[in-house]
């Protein structure tokens, strides 16, 4: 009798074995990236670009011919010298066929956070096994953020020391956003827009706008890239503050856990709060003038004088 129970658990068993290997079929298997984003584009700017959808040749070149104007403009201000231990190997763009695929498995196999438009993920810069990677989206037919993230590489590579980890969010956040955004040609439209929707006399003073991280921007975007993007203008509008731009490169790439940046940054800070707030209210005005068009050339004059 005992026998014949077991035979039947036995028998159940087996069966129910059958029946998840037919239901439950792929379903635990580990993702393999290569299988998840099967096609690989070498780049001109180096690295590859491992996406979802096959590139055409025309979009190869179109993506080809945006990374390399973002780096000239980048080295126009930074040189390209590789910073102090960084070995990490050549970049790798992934990019995903919509935000849906994004999300789906940014968290399993990717790791990473996608509450987000696009992410770099710089790793430890000072190990060879290390591999830098950007994370994007296509939206509406084109890569969401794609110079975007490409500007948060560059600076790694060419700009700031180590993993950053080392400096708090809050002194380096501004930085990070406001080069990505300067320099990707995508923030110019969108500051100008929140800058014309910004009341006068009611905007964050320099020192606020260079203190911000994700967590104190608390989901206000403009905080965290239209203020930024501001600030890198300003920087870039006389040879004064060309200068000091430099000088905060310059410290950003020092092993000293941030010491130096952080005095150059409140040199800046202390120095510039006045002429920053005029040179914005200059920009509010041009920025409303540009929406009026044809009144523009007559209000840009008037407010430069
Ligand atoms: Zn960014």
């Amino acid at each position: 009798m005992e026998h014949i129970k077991i035979r039947q658990i036995h028998k159940f068993l087996n069966r129910l074995t059958e029946l998840s290997r037919h239901y439950f079929h792929g379903l635990f298997k580990p993702l393999n990236h290569r299988t998840l984003v099967p096609h690989k584009t070498p780049l001109s700017t180096g690295g590859e670009l491992q996406s979802q959808l096959a590139l055409s040749p025309c979009e190869r070149d179109e993506i080809g011919r945006e990374l390399e104007k973002t780096v000239a403009k980048f080295v126009a201000l930074f040189g390209k010298k590789t910073v102090m231990d960084y070995v990490s190997k050549p970049l790798r763009m992934v990019v995903f066929k919509e935000r849906k695929q994004y999300v789906c498995y940014g968290n399993y196999p990717y790791r990473i956070n996608t509450n987000n438009g696009g992410l770099f993920v710089k790793g430890e810069p000072s190990s060879p096994h290390n591999q830098p990677s950007l994370y994007v989206y296509y939206q509406e037919g084109k890569i969401l953020n794609l110079c975007h993230e490409f500007v948060h590489f560059l600076d790694n590579k060419y700009i700031t020391y180590g993993n950053s980890a080392y400096l708090p969010s809050e002194w380096v956040t501004f930085w990070q956003e406001g080069v990505a955004q300067y320099l990707s040609g995508q923030g110019e439209a969108y500051a100008a827009a929140a800058l014309r929707r910004d009341p006068d006399g009611q905007r964050p003073s320099l020192s606020q706008l260079v203190d911000i991280n994700a967590y104190s921007a608390d989901g206000h975007s403009d905080r965290l890239y239209v203020w930024p993007y501001y600030v890198f203008k300003y920087l870039a509008s006389t040879p004064e503050t060309k200068d000091i731009r430099s000088a905060l490169a310059i410290a950003l790439g020092k092993p000293d856990h941030g010491g130096a940046y952080k005095r150059v940054l409140t040199e800046f800070v202390t120095a510039h709060a006045d002429r920053f707030n005029a040179w914005l209210d200059t920009e509010a005005i041009l920025a409303k003038a540009a929406r009026e068009g044809a009144n523009a050339p007559r209000a840009a004059a008037a407010a430069r004088a």
